[in-house]
């Protein structure tokens, strides 16, 4: 793959692809690894992990390679950070199966990264209810298959980012060097909590804030201080309560103390954000939290919650960066895959 950035051009740190060839090799391999797809009478294709549906069918966009880069063409976006859907994050099937998993995810994303050099980088999928594992495939993502990122998710399959188990795997990114997205998991939701598509819209925000206060004040960031984070949907909550955050550190009770040594101001720029919000005043609020440096465009494309027009979305972000915005955006997501460019 190249590992040359765009001169000019958007940046995209936030978009999700399904290769086909990943499809075609799961049904190929007939339910070994219990991974498994069903078609339904609409002609669309399921995902089951350990018996466990995705939330949604395949959309088409996710794989429809000739579409997304007529869309960037067309949007003016340079470069995309390839990253696969989080629904098939199988953190609920057997670690082993895991593993041949997320190979199977890597492997075939790259080959659409090596084969568009300068449009893309590639981001991993791991088998993080293996944190060994996790930290395995990891390394072969990045030394072999010259992948620039992981995407994780907010949560392992109900178990928190500061759990301690996870440590061998932040060893792992911390000494690798690579660029670390969390995202959302659409698992475990209720009727009640889909009601309204608040699964969406409540859930997956809530989480990501929930993750990004677990990795402040449980210690985790204080332990690799090197890591660094993309949050998506603008980091959730994060930005607008983080004051109630930092107030928590000092008067939690004994009880519920944080196990962090400093509050979380000490640790958030460890954080980038996302611009994946569809507000402007929103935007120019988190560019002002953020700092100018911690900003990076993001899409979340082919999904229909996502920004349809990158362009307007950059010039909202202007309004608080000023006309350079596009450009010092860039150079965040530059500085964050740590491209070498
Ligand atoms: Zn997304």
């Amino acid at each position: 793959m190249s590992n040359q950035a765009p001169h000019d051009g958007i940046v995209d740190l936030h978009a999700h692809h399904v290769a086909r060839e990943l499809i075609d090799a799961i049904r190929k391999d007939d339910g070994a690894h219990n991974v498994t797809v069903k078609t339904d009478d609409q002609n669309r294709a399921w995902v089951h992990l350990s018996g466990r549906s995705a939330n949604a069918p395949l959309a088409p966009g996710l794989s429809d390679i000739d579409k997304r880069l007529a869309w960037m063409d067309e949007q003016g976006v340079a470069v995309q950070l390839l990253a696969g859907w989080m629904d098939l994050s199988a953190y609920n099937i057997p670690v082993e199966d895991a593993k041949w998993f997320t190979r199977l995810q890597n492997e075939t994303l790259t080959a659409y990264v090596q084969a568009h050099p300068g449009r893309f980088f590639g981001a991993a999928a791991v088998p993080l209810q293996g944190p060994h594992a996790a930290a395995a495939e990891l390394e072969y993502a990045v030394k072999t298959l010259g992948m620039r990122a992981v995407q994780i998710g907010a949560d392992v399959d109900g178990m928190t980012l500061d759990d301690a188990s996870l440590d061998p795997f932040w060893e792992a990114a911390s000494g690798l060097d690579v660029a670390i997205v969390i995202h959302p998991v659409d698992v475990g939701w209720t009727d009640h909590t889909r009601r309204y598509f608040l699964h969406i819209s409540h859930g997956n925000p809530s989480a990501t804030t929930a993750a990004a206060a677990a990795l402040m004040l449980g210690g985790v960031l204080e332990r690799f201080p090197k890591l660094r984070f993309l949050l998506v949907h603008g980091g959730g909550f994060l930005p607008y309560q983080f004051s109630r955050f930092e107030r928590s550190w000092h008067v939690a009770p004994p009880a519920n103390k944080p196990a962090a040594p400093h509050p979380p101001s000490h640790y958030v720029r460890q954080f980038y954000f996302d611009t994946m919000i569809h507000d402007a005043g929103a935007l120019q609020f988190l560019a002002r939290f953020a700092g100018p440096d911690r900003v990076v465009f993001g899409s979340d494309y082919p999904f229909p919650m996502g920004i349809q027009k990158p362009n307007e979305n950059v010039e909202a972000v202007a309004g608080a960066l000023g006309q350079g915005a596009q450009a010092l955006m860039r150079e965040s997501a530059i500085t964050f895959l740590q491209c070498n460019c």
